[in-house]
């Protein structure tokens, strides 16, 4: 799952940052309005975090932009006072949340979290695809309600597809949202990855559909 933060604060920026890759997210962040509205219209997020007192462009005028333009990923704004006037223009903007600073960081995991998780249309925190749970508040997996291991990436790629349950997947999508901006995306590592991921849940959780991607699907449905 890919977050984008957009504050200027380069204390917070930082705290924000270092707590959601603790908990496995991939972040971009942008330190100023405009910054943040570039990567908002050009790159693929599942929820932002966006302050609304920025340098260059504000975050309402931001919000306004990318909705204007159909971006509707979930974003969560950042309120800098604990005034109502900003959280009602920041909703009214198509803000889906709103965060007043200052925040306890674990306050701001739970709601990137919830949000994410009511986006792709799913109420509870535990995702199950046949014997495959994911709990979504702390990334423990169980297959056969036996815990699995797994590695922060191998955990990016099943919590995607497990959001997504169903819907095919491609490769560019999955290498979007599960590594760094940087990385190098000629290699096939999503299909090793793939591979892992049937070794360590059964061979007939993901269905590999050529050319197109990927297929989260419950095994006894196939
Ligand atoms: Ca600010």
């Amino acid at each position: 799952m890919k977050v984008l933060v957009v504050e200027d604060d380069v204390q917070i920026a930082r705290q924000l940052e270092t707590a959601l890759k603790a908990s496995g997210y991939v972040v971009e962040m942008a330190h100023d309005g405009e910054e943040g509205l570039y990567k908002g219209q050009n790159e693929s997020f599942d929820a932002v975090i966006l302050d609304l007192g920025l340098p260059k462009i504000d975050g309402l005028t931001i919000l306004q932009q990318w909705r204007a333009e159909q971006r509707n990923m979930p974003v969560i704004i950042l309120t800098a006072r604990d005034t109502w006037r900003e959280k009602v223009s920041g909703l009214r903007a198509g803000a889906d949340d709103y965060i007043a600073k200052p925040f306890e960081t674990e306050e701001v995991l739970a709601r990137v979290e919830a949000l994410i998780r009511r986006t792709s249309g799913h109420a509870s925190a535990i995702l199950s695809c046949g014997p495959v749970q994911l709990d979504t508040t702390n990334n423990r997996v169980t297959c056969n309600n036996e815990p699995v291991e797994m590695t922060a990436l191998e955990l990016g790629m099943l919590s995607y597809l497990m959001h997504h349950q169903g819907d095919v997947i491609s490769k560019t999508t999955l290498t979007e949202h599960i590594y760094e901006q940087d990385f190098d995306r000629d290699s096939n590592v999503i299909e090793v990855l793939v591979n892992r991921l049937r070794k360590k849940l059964g061979n007939t959780l993901i269905k590999t559909h050529r050319g197109l991607g990927y297929q989260l699907v419950e095994p006894s449905s196939d």
